[in-house]
Formats: structure tokens, sequence, C-alpha cells
């Protein structure tokens, strides 16, 4: 290939080959929200289905859920959001771009601990205002620093418009399985060590949504909590990462050499250990797609707590009590969705000298898995051979059906969405030595064979 492949050229095959646009497009666009076109919603659909499968169907010891997404607004005290749950931010006051300064600060190697103080970062962001650049106009002229809550707020059931009791979209999706702990032990048989899944919306008012699906304002988590009896967290933990990375690697096909773990350097008060793990993302570099998170008590505890509803849980054979500790596995979809189309895009120059773009992605994440031609249009007899095959097989499989322009270029078009095997109706299936016959295409080595109709 003769140039490094950039995030542009992975958004401007999204935006292309319908897999992701920008939210609210025709009015201008709003920053931060994307939707996922037809190509996309089928490709996010199969690597959530793969992480179900994996986390919940595969496990005997973990259960799913699917929780409201309004809840009592109380969570959100209790899981610190409503005090905690901001960002640093400056404003440059030439252009008026936004700035994080704990990112711009991390930037040039000064670390902004999440447990400092506004006049404490202020500080820091003082010291080192010389050395930092509004990103947008290039001047060096900003505010002070101001915390920046991201919860966003709505009105659910507050018909003043007063907001008494302001309602709250979710932050994380996480709290709905800290909300439904008591009822998974009390209505199904799971006993701690046990963990709970779910995939849910979040949204966050991001100060600066940027590079595609990375930091977006409403987002979709993938999250398993995983109790287990105080202590017994160290061996569970190493597990978990161990089946996360395993997932990447075997389940995705995601290239081993593209990721890498990252432990964190400034954990939270109550929590143990927390690792990122990272892709290696074009034109961004390594960056965080999923954090796993060693909680201890905290979550259960403070949900005690703010609810007066007591979580501790009794173990059936002991009869011990103990508020389980908590272990987190937590990932954004879009940034996976990105991970695997960036890690599947590849441009190849073809034995004619003519390159081709190709999403090699696994045959069971590809949005469509056989795409059936017709050689040739205005034949009606292979259009009617070819649409019974379609027919036929998009009872198992996604399916399309393209009579439109050469072959070439369908075969582009397929190629482009990473549909693994193209189908072609010929004269030979008709008639003849092959007749009952179809050729098939790889995705991948462009050969092609013939096969019989009905062992396809
Ligand atoms: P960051 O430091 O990048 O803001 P975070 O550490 O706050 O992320 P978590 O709260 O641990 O992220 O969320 C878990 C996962 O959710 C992240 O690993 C990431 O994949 C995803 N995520 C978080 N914020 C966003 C966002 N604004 N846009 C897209 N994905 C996000």
């Amino acid at each position: 290939m003769s140039r490094e492949v950039t995030l542009e050229d992975i958004v401007s095959l999204c935006k292309r080959r319908g897999f992701v646009y920008q939210g609210s497009e025709i009015y201008g666009g709003e920053a931060g929200l994307y939707d996922f076109g037809p190509y996309g919603v089928e490709l996010l659909n199969n690597i959530k289905k793969s992480w179900w499968r994996r986390n919940v169907h595969l496990r005997e010891d973990i259960v799913g859920i699917d929780s409201a997404m309004f809840k009592h607004p109380k969570v959100w005290e209790a899981s610190g959001h409503v005090g905690g749950f901001s960002d640093p931010l400056a404003e440059c006051k030439e252009c008026h771009a936004r700035i994080r300064v704990d990112k711009e600060l991390g930037a040039i190697g000064v670390i902004a601990d999440e447990k400092m103080s506004e006049i404490e970062l202020n500080k820091l962001f003082d010291e080192n205002r010389d050395k930092i650049k509004c990103p947008t106009c290039g001047k060096k002229n900003f505010t002070e620093v101001k915390a920046f809550n991201l919860l966003v707020r709505s009105n659910l059931g507050d018909f003043t418009g007063k907001e008494e009791r302001p309602v709250y979209l979710p932050g994380e999706a996480c709290q709905g399985i800290y909300l439904n702990f008591k009822n998974v032990v009390d209505t199904t048989r799971m006993k701690v060590p046990f963990g709970i899944a779910q995939i849910g919306k979040a949204f966050r008012n991001e100060i600066s949504p940027r590079n595609f699906l990375f930091r977006t304002r409403e987002l979709e988590q993938a999250d398993t909590q995983y109790f287990v009896k105080p202590h017994e967290n160290k061996e569970q933990y190493e597990k978990i990462k161990a089946d996360r990375w395993q997932w990447y690697v075997k389940d995705l096909g995601i290239d081993e050499t593209k990721l890498r773990w990252k432990q964190h350097d400034n954990l939270v008060f109550y929590a143990k250990d927390a690792w990122d793990i990272e892709y290696n993302f074009p034109s961004l570099g390594f960056d965080e797609v999923e954090g796993i998170h060693d909680r201890t008590d905290y979550d259960l505890s403070q949900h005690t707590k703010f609810s007066g509803t007591d979580l501790t849980h009794t173990d059936p054979h002991t009869n011990e009590k103990y508020i389980p500790w908590v272990l987190e596995t937590s990932m954004g979809m879009g940034r996976i969705f990105m991970s695997v189309v960036c890690d599947a895009y590849t441009v190849e120059t073809m034995e004619n000298g003519e390159s081709r773009t190709v999403l090699k992605l696994k045959p069971e994440l590809a949005p469509v898995q056989y795409a059936v031609f017709p050689l040739l249009k205005n034949k009606p007899e292979l259009v009617v051979k070819a649409r019974e095959i379609y027919q036929e097989l998009s009872k198992k499989y996604v399916c399309e059906f393209d009579d439109n322009g050469n072959i070439g270029k369908r075969y582009r078009r397929q190629d482009e969405i990473g549909t693994p095997y193209c189908i072609v109706v010929d004269f030979d299936t008709l008639e003849g030595e092959h007749a009952g016959t179809v050729t098939v295409r790889d995705r991948d080595t462009t050969e092609q064979k013939r096969v019989k109709i009905e062992e396809l």
C-alpha cells in the first residue's frame, strides 16, 4: 500500500457506504452525534451479538439485563455523578473554543489528578499556560478552569418546568446493574461470584466531542459487573482481563499488535486496580476502548446508603454476610465499531494494476454475508435463477441482490462493505456440463470457484 491509512479514510468510507452518518445532517449536523446507516447497524448488531454471546450465553455465571434509562434522581447522587462527574474546562478568549484542561496538560506530560480541586487545577494550569495553545486558533489566551458537569438533564415527570426534581439521562450504563443486583439474587439461582451484563446507552455533555465515534455525546456501553466476595478479587480480575483480551483477538479478529494494556496511574480512592485496553487508531495512536476496574464494595455500599435498601449479601452455604466487591468491564460500542472498521480497512493493488478497498471483516461480523449477482441484468433467465438463490440464502444469512453495473464494479462495492462471498449466476449455471453450479468469489483472495447450488 502506498500511503498510511488516516482517520479521514475511515470516516469517508463509513459515510460513502452507509455505515455512519453525521447526526441531524440535513439541519447542518449536531456535534458529537452520529447515526448508523443500513450497513453500520448490521455491523454494530453483529458486534453486540458477539459480545453478548461471550459474556452472557457462554457463561453460566453471568446473566443479562436491560434496565430503564431514566432512574431515580438519587441514583446519580449515590454514583457520585451529580457531585463529581465533571471535566475541567477552559475557554479560549479569542475564538471561544473550549478545551479539556486535563487532556491538554496530559499532552505536554503534566498529570492532572482526578481528585484535584478547582483551585489546585487552576494553579497547575497557570504554571503551564505558556505551553498550551488553543487547538482551534493557536493562541494562548484562556479563561480560568471551571469544573463542567457531564450529566445531561431532562424533565421527565416535571410538568412545572421548575426542575425541582431533576432527572438525568444515564451518564454510564452500569448503574442499572447495581440497582438490580438484589432483584437478580432474589429471582434467579445466581450466587456470588456471578456477573450481570448490560448493553445500554449513555449520555455525556462532552466539552469537545471529536475524532468521529471516539468521543461522542450519546454513546452505547457494554458492561459487565462481576460480584465477588470481599478480598476475592485478584484472581477473578486477572481472569476477566484475559477473557476480555480474547474477545478482541479471537471473536473480533483484531490484529493483536494494534492492542495494548495500560494501567491507570491515578486510582479513584475506592479502587484497587484499573486497566484500559487501548487500540492503535489511525491518525490518533493508542487510546482507550475499554476499562476494566477493580472497584471494591463502593457501588453497592453507596446504593445501600442512598436508597436505604440493604444490599448486604448472605452466603447461602456459610450464612456469612457481606457487601460484594465489584469487578467492572466497560466498553464503548462506538470505539469498538471504529476499531473493527479501522482494523479491517485494507487498500490493495490488484493484478490489473487497479486498487481496491476491502473491509476484511470476520465473516460473522460482516453486514452482508452473501451477495448474489446475475451475470447480466437483461437476461431474465439469469435474473430469475439469481433471485431464487438469493431468496433461499436469505432465510439463513444476510444477503444482497445486485444486478447493477458490470461484475467488476459489483465486486468492488461488496469488497468495500466487507461481504465475504459473491455468487454469480451465469449461462453455465443454466445449461451444459456445469449446469446447477454458480461461481463463488472469495473477498480476500478474489479467487473464484464453481460450486453446486445445493452446496452453497
Ligand atoms: P475517557 O477518559 O476517554 O473520557 P472514560 O475513562 O471516562 O473515557 P469510562 O467512563 O470508563 O470512560 O467509560 C467506559 C468506556 O465507554 C470507555 O472505555 C469508552 O470506550 C466509552 N466512552 C466513554 N466516553 C465516551 C465518549 N464520550 N464517546 C464514546 N465512547 C465513550
